[in-house]
């Protein structure tokens, strides 16, 4: 039987890398995109022309109305199909100082990394517990786990989704339902093409920047059989910086 997945913020970076290697494990993979849909259709044919398939799916993760509306109306009009994987990946940063933070960049960052997580999984979530059949992986952060200058709003979102993947952990666990997290360090992807990557490679012991298809490989074991008494953990894909 054919097994379906959903990875939000497909088309490119980290999103992507999981898009592949899920389509590689076997998932008729849905590819949630936010407005990029050359990349999206990029991702696409690469998932095909490993001989694998998928579809894309538009929509901005962080607006209810949107989520439920074009998720919504996939699950819908795809009533035979389970989405049986969940990863809750897209994200956003806009760093700056606290005290020169605007309301705007707040409340951007929380929506998309953290409101998100709620709008997408709870769609998905009564189907997962009813067939005693699900996986939920969330990217979230080595800045949610240790903190971060420079990212008050983007380390609170992420800390706050490690709480919320524990906590939903424990909620559903004896449904069948696993939810995990994976915490990347430094990724080599489009968000962080800013920062100078020789000076912090120094202080990272593994001594360079991480690789999407690593991260990858992490967020495939946690949403396999391999990792089956495996809920509520945060793994780090982070070459040693913080553990
Ligand atoms: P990129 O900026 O390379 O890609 C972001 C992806 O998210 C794009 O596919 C983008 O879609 C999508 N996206 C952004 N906002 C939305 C939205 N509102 N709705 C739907 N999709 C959206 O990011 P990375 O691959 O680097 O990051 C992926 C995840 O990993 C994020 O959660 C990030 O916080 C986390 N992470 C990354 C690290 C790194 O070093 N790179 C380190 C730690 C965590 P579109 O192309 O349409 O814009």
């Amino acid at each position: 039987m054919k097994k379906y997945a959903l990875v939000t913020g497909g088309s490119r970076g980290i999103g992507k890398a999981v898009c592949v290697k899920l389509a590689e494990d076997g998932y008729y993979v849905i590819v949630n995109y936010k407005s990029n849909k050359t990349e999206a259709e990029n991702t696409l044919s690469v998932i095909k022309n490993n001989g694998g398939n998928g579809e894309l799916l538009k929509f901005d993760v962080g607006n209810p109305d949107d989520v439920n509306q074009n998720l919504g109306n996939w699950m819908e009009q795809n009533p035979d199909k389970h989405l049986e994987v969940l990863i809750n990946n897209a994200g956003i940063i806009r760093d700056n100082l606290m005290v020169f933070m605007p309301d705007e960049d707040w409340n951007s960052v929380i929506s998309t990394n953290l409101h998100s997580f709620f709008y997408v999984t709870k769609l998905l979530l009564q189907n997962m517990l009813i067939k005693k059949n699900g996986r939920i992986v969330n990217i979230v952060s080595l800045s949610g786990q240790k903190g971060q200058p420079g990212q008050v709003n983007y380390a609170a979102s992420k800390g706050a989704l490690i709480a919320a993947t524990k906590s939903l952990a424990m909620e559903i666990g004896k449904k069948k339902v696993r939810v995990n997290a994976v915490a990347p360090g430094f990724i080599k992807t489009d968000m962080i093409e800013h920062m100078p990557e020789e000076e912090l490679k120094k202080i990272i012991p593994l001594n360079r920047f991480g690789t999407v298809e690593e991260v990858a490989e992490a967020v495939s074991f946690l949403a396999s059989e391999k990792s089956s008494y495996i809920t509520g953990e945060v793994i780090s894909v982070n070459g040693g910086l913080y553990s």
